[in-house]
């Protein structure tokens, strides 16, 4: 704290003796006294060091106390110092002279002690508070400046930009409108101002309507007292010509916080709108047309390289051909894919995901390409990060991908994952060529490839690090990238927020857990249904084709497939995305992982509602089993299901879940023609058969597979309610394993086990064991 001065006075008097004494007084009372004897000193003093009160003597020699006053008012520096007269005159007429003068009261001589003290404390006080007035007053008289250049400021910005700005006060009337708002809107702040805005400025959202109080960012600030998020809208100019904006909006407040009104900034986005719409529709259509003649390329390379009688050199080629042509459309993918996560119409699906179970997935997926590699995974379980699941799973892929890619010698990968803070963080270390300083600030840029010989020795199309960011970023998390230099291997790591503190974690979205191996195919398309049972089948896989939607879901309800495959064009009333609203909204059917096949790639809208993965025709062999091998695991060659054939949904429930529990695999088919083709794809062990049924009855079916080498010897029982006549027993009872009755309750538990006696080696030749 600065030490307070005590306040200074001048006393002016010609009689040394009566300065004496005030001065004494004075001194006493604790005030600093300087003296002077006659008016021009005194004059001197004040100049000099100027004092907070005078005391002046009128009677004096040379220039008079009336004299000395007038001189100091009209001096700037004392033009404010209190003047007391002492005086023994008691004249009205000098008293008033004295005043005129400019002194400011009077104290008779003889100078009474305490009179003079109160006095002196009074106008001494009186000086001070003068003084606090004076310096607040040129405090107010700077900031009323520095406010006038602020105004000037922003007015010179508010005239010159090219945004629109209006303000609106908290009735929603026009305050402000810039000149930049005269453009975009076509208006004149004069036409505009005082009136509501919503009648003074045709504002619509991009789909047509009206702004409302829901779609509308000033009313949100009214509403909310918090800045609008921006929102895309159009402004429609009285010449019926519109502009595409993006508006934001901020409340105004005064000093103490009260909202007084709201900005609102239009922003004129109509070239971005319209160079984005033609980004996309140009690169829509250079994929398309791409993809289209690769498809071919691809199909064709994948049929000659299966030519048993290709040259191998005739096989070598087409082996090259096969490859480039998938490396294009990994580059095509790859670019669709950044193209669509950078312009933020991706969808994230952000759930509690298991990242231990996604990390497995990785790894297993990777598992081919890594025979050099030792995987070693630490990773902290159980440990759940909110994410989306199959975008984790795409950047986990990439990252490992990469670090088997780029340590050529093979070596170790160890992938770590542990909770930091609240995120979790997943760290991919491996031995590898490594990176060098310079390039790890570039890594995750589009298209950028690290210029060495040994980088550029490993194909690829610089784009996967970009796709990972984007997928990190847009969940939440971040990524980066290290190394210590070429040939001392590459860690890459990155983050997920994590789902829930371990104690009120919520029951967690596992994957799927199928209670069958079965695979059920929604299709409508006989053609494509041979084709992909045939695919899977030879694969390993036990698939059941059904026409449509309402079938597909009550066979799942049954008895829940590994996996639906979903095409979009159905028999019946819905189509692909309908069963697919139904799966996901149903709790029963949730958990089933759905893969989509479509001839158009909307895989965009297919993740937004929820498939696990999406593929688009022609679809070749190994990608169908790749995506089917992620949700089922590898198919079994050799376990071949029993297929049931009938019409009568219950009945086919009952015998599948009798033999299901007794740990057959099965398939169903609801009618002759499908359970041929069914048998066609994969040949059943057994087949209990309905013999009527529509389309193709049971007879027809025995007899078609008599005349089919790879049916023939399959046992079948047949299960009829039909009294049989006599030549229709005679004709069963050729082939037929066993028949029985629908009647009883029993019948299940009998029919398997006549179906095991039937599957006994003796049994199986077919000898007839009608019951
Ligand atoms: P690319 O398809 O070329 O692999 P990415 O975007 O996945 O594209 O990676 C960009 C570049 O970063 C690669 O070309 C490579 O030079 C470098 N890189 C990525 N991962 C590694 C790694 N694990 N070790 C060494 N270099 C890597």
């Amino acid at each position: 704290m600065t030490e307070q001065r005590s306040p200074a006075i001048l006393v002016i008097d010609d009689n040394p003796q009566n300065l004496g004494l005030v001065r004494a007084q004075l001194e006493r009372a604790g005030y600093r006294v300087t003296t002077a004897e006659g008016g021009r000193d005194g004059l001197a003093i004040a100049a000099k060091e100027p004092p907070d009160l005078i005391l002046l003597d009128i009677m004096m020699p040379g220039m008079d106390g009336y004299e000395v006053c007038r001189r100091l008012r009209v001096e700037g520096y004392a033009r404010t110092i209190p003047v007391l007269m002492l005086t023994s005159l008691q004249e009205r007429a000098d008293k008033l002279r004295a005043l005129e003068a400019g002194a400011n009261d009077f104290l008779s001589k003889p100078v009474d002690r305490a009179e003079l003290l109160a006095r002196v404390q009074s106008f001494i006080r009186m000086k001070q508070l003068y003084d606090e007035l004076e310096e607040q007053r040129h405090d107010l008289e700077l900031q009323a400046h520095q406010l006038a250049a602020e105004k000037s400021r922003a007015e010179g910005i508010l005239q010159s930009m090219a945004e629109g700005v209006v303000t609106v006060d908290l009735a929603g009337n026009i305050t402000l409108f810039n000149p930049g708002m005269e453009n975009l809107a076509g208006l004149t702040f004069e036409e505009t101002r005082g009136r509501r805005w919503t009648e003074a400025l045709s504002v619509h959202t991009l789909s047509g309507q009206p702004v409302d109080d829901e779609t509308c960012p000033i009313h949100e600030v009214l509403r909310t007292g918090l800045p609008a998020t921006p929102r895309d809208l159009t402004l429609w100019r009285p010449d019926q010509t519109m502009v595409e904006v993006s508006v934001s909006a901020a409340p105004i407040r005064q000093a103490g916080g009260d909202m007084i009104g709201v900005v609102c900034v239009f922003r004129d986005v109509s070239r971005e709108r319209e160079a984005a719409r033609l980004k996309q529709e140009f690169i829509g259509l250079v994929s398309h047309e791409i993809r289209t003649p690769m498809a071919a390329i691809y199909g064709f390379a994948e049929l000659l390289i299966s030519r048993e009688q290709l040259s191998d050199k005739a096989r070598g080629f087409a082996e090259t051909i096969y490859h480039e042509a998938d490396r294009l459309s990994n580059l095509i993918n790859d670019f669709l894919d950044i193209n669509r996560l950078e312009s933020g119409r991706v969808p994230f699906h952000t759930r509690s995901i298991d990242l231990e179970e996604v990390i497995h997935e990785a790894v297993r997926t990777l598992s081919i390409q890594s025979l050099q590699h030792q995987i070693v995974l630490e990773v902290e379980a159980p440990l759940f990060a909110r994410a989306d699941r199959d975008r984790t799973l795409q950047v986990l892929v990439n990252l490992i991908g990469n670090a088997i890619k780029y340590s050529p010698d093979g070596g170790l990968i160890r992938i770590a994952a542990r909770q930091v803070d609240d995120q979790a963080c997943i760290t991919i270390t491996d031995q590898g060529i490594g990176m060098p300083r310079e390039a790890l600030g570039r890594l995750f840029e589009k298209f950028y490839r690290i210029d060495s010989a040994v980088h550029r020795s490993v194909g690829g199309t610089g784009l996967g690090l970009a796709i990972c960011k984007q997928i990190v970023e847009g969940m939440g998390g971040r990524i980066w990238g290290s190394s210590d230099g070429i040939g001392h291997g590459s860690t890459f790591s990155f983050t997920l927020p994590i789902a829930l503190p371990l104690a009120e974690r919520e029951p967690v979205e596992r994957p799927p857990r199928a209670t069958s191996g079965r695979i059920l195919l929604v299709k409508d398309d006989p053609n494509l249904v041979a084709l992909i049972l045939e695919q899977l089948g030879t694969a390993g896989y036990v698939v059941e084709a059904v026409t449509t939607g309402e079938e597909a879901i009550t066979r799942t309800r049954v008895d829940q497939p590994a996996a639906v495959i979903l095409d979009i064009g159905l028999a019946g009333e819905m189509d692909g995305w309908d069963v697919l609203s139904h799966f996901r909204s149903d709790p029963a059917l949730s958990q089933i992982p759905i893969v989509m096949i479509s001839g158009r790639d909307d895989r965009a809208q297919g993740l937004a509602l929820g498939v696990d993965d999406f593929l688009v025709k022609p679809v070749p062999r190994n990608r169908l089993i790749e995506c089917i091998r992620k949700f089922v695991g590898e198919g079994t060659e050799g376990a071949r299901p029993v297929l049931i054939a009938d019409d009568d949904p219950n009945v086919r429930e009952i015998h599948a879940e009798a033999l299901q529990s007794e740990g057959f695999e099965v398939v169903l088919a609801a009618d002759g023609v499908d359970a041929l083709r069914s048998m066609q794809a994969t040949t059943p062990v057994a087949v209990i058969l309905d013999l009527n049924m529509p389309r193709m009855d049971g007879f027809q079916v025995l007899e078609t597979m008599k005349q089919t080498p790879e049916l023939a010897a399959v046992p079948v029982v047949v299960v009829t309610a039909q009294q049989l006549e006599p030549d229709e027993r005679e004709q069963l009872s050729n082939g037929v394993a066993a028949l029985l009755q629908k009647k009883s309750s029993g019948s299940a538990a009998d029919m398997v086990d006549v179906l095991r006696r039937a599957l006994e080696p003796a049994a199986v030749s077919g000898r007839p064991g009608v019951k």
